[in-house]
């Protein structure tokens, strides 16, 4: 790209971040631990508390895509219009960019070194016609690699970072991993979330923990940043991202709607008490 581009581009990224109150980043040291099961569901859950219509998602899990999937709108594409690109629009009004609305067929993967990712990732952030959003959500893929780099360089002023990870032994070392990095790239840590933590069973109630237990709480206190709270390994959870429909939508009575909401208010303390 020509250097004149290079900066028009730069220009147009910090005029449409401004127009965003709020930008957090998910992270995960590995995959599989329901980073992106969490990201869909923290965005329903600030449409739900009266955000509707000013709630983003970006989707920067370029290799690994899966919102598209998490709110059913797998088959939709994003169109190019004069001022830019039309975001895709999931449940309540929450704008949507991923890789996956780029992808002739899910089946394909999408096979780009380093240079390209962070050329789309900055296209996601600067063209994407995202308009005034009190929250812009970026599920970054797991690990340090080059796409939670692109977001750390680019992103202007990041209100911080939500680690996910599982209640392991094996899960804590990377975990401090990614609080290092957080720190390391000035990113502020808003918090750690446990989640497949514990498992209740529906017939005797009996709670067994699966995955062992207390790993997040106890990283949280040895790095002094704050815990969030701990989300059940429940198989609803699986069932309704399966189904596309976010859980707390599914069922917002729920303990598990309770918890996800819990986790969003001390979020939102956090971001608004910067
Ligand atoms: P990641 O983004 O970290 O790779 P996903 O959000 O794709 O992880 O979740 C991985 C799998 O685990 C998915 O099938 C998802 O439905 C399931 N899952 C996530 N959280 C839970 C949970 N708390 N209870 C049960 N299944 C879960």
């Amino acid at each position: 790209m020509r250097s004149e581009d290079f900066n028009k581009e730069k220009e147009r990224l910090r005029e449409r971040m401004s127009n965003i109150k709020h930008k957090i980043v998910v992270l995960s040291g590995k995959g599989g631990v329901g980073k992106s099961t969490f990201s869909a569901n923290l965005s329903v859950a600030f449409a739900m508390k009266g955000y509707g219509g000013k709630v983003g998602v970006l989707d920067a899990d370029i290799h690994g895509y899966s919102i598209p999937k998490l709110f059913n709108i797998t088959s939709e594409r994003l169109y190019q219009a004069d001022e830019g690109i039309i975001p895709v629009e999931g449940p309540l009004g929450i704008k949507v960019a991923s890789a996956g609305f780029l992808v002739q067929d899910e089946d394909s993967p999408i096979i780009w070194r380093g240079p390209l990712k962070a050329q789309l990732i900055r296209q996601f952030l600067s063209d994407i016609i995202w308009g005034e959003l009190e929250y812009l959500i970026i599920d970054l893929p797991p690990g340090t690699g080059d796409e939670p780099l692109s977001i750390a360089q680019e992103l202007p002023d990041p209100d911080g970072a939500i680690i996910v990870t599982i209640p392991s032994e094996l899960s804590e070392r990377v975990v401090r991993r990614s609080v290092n990095f957080a720190k390391a790239l000035n990113l502020p840590v808003i918090g750690i979330v446990e989640n497949m933590s514990g498992f209740v069973c529906p017939h005797c109630g009996t709670r067994v923990d699966i995955l062992g237990s207390g790993a997040g709480e106890k990283i949280a206190k040895d790095l002094k940043v704050p815990f969030l709270g701990k989300i059940p390994l429940d198989p609803r959870i699986s069932e309704s991202g399966d189904k596309g429909v976010p859980f707390i939508l599914e069922d917002k009575n729920s303990e598990i709607a309770k918890i996800f909401l819990d986790i969003t208010d001390k979020i939102e303390s956090f971001v608004r008490g910067r």
